[in-house]
């Protein structure tokens, strides 16, 4: 399975009203929205989606960031979903991201970077189910 990512529309992307612009910007790339629901992370929830970061000295700001309202996880299938949604959000610091990305175009920085998507494919998986059950995949959206 090498088609499908987890987009995070996060809660600055909410905040300032982008959340059109922004699923039009990935529905006009060519992915297609299996999955989509509003949510708000508490800080254990968006530690344990953040583990790996979790020594890092941006640990703090990122669970701050991440809690500060509600966030909209995204499922999201196209061939090659994963490497050609990498592309289509850019570098994770807005300042370095390619034009025409949506970092570039609507981020604020490097930690208020308007949109998450995954690595790979294992952590693609492993990120839908962190939002999605198997049961809602299921009975919600024919997953
Ligand atoms: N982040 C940060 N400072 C950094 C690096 C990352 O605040 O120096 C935040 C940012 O919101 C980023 C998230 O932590 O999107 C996860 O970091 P990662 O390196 O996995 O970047 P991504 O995969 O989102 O591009
Ligand atoms: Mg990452």
């Amino acid at each position: 399975m090498n088609n499908r990512t987890l987009a995070i529309l996060k809660p600055d992307c909410v905040r300032k009203n982008l959340i059109g612009e922004v699923l039009t910007k990935i529905t006009s790339a060519g992915f297609t929205i299996k999955a989509i629901k509003m949510v708000r992370l508490n800080k254990d929830s968006a530690g344990g989606f953040y583990e790996i970061h979790r020594d890092k000295p941006f640990f703090g700001s990122l669970l701050d960031y991440m809690t500060s309202g509600p966030c909209i996880p995204v499922v999201l299938e196209k061939e090659n979903a994963v490497n050609d949604f990498r592309t289509l959000i850019g570098a994770t610091d807005p300042a370095k991201a390619a034009d025409g990305t949506i970092r570039k175009l609507f981020a604020d920085s490097i930690t208020q970077n308007i949109i998450h998507g995954s690595d790979s494919d294992e952590n693609a998986a492993i990120e839908i189910s962190h939002f999605f059950s198997r049961k809602e995949l299921l009975e919600n959206y024919g997953l």
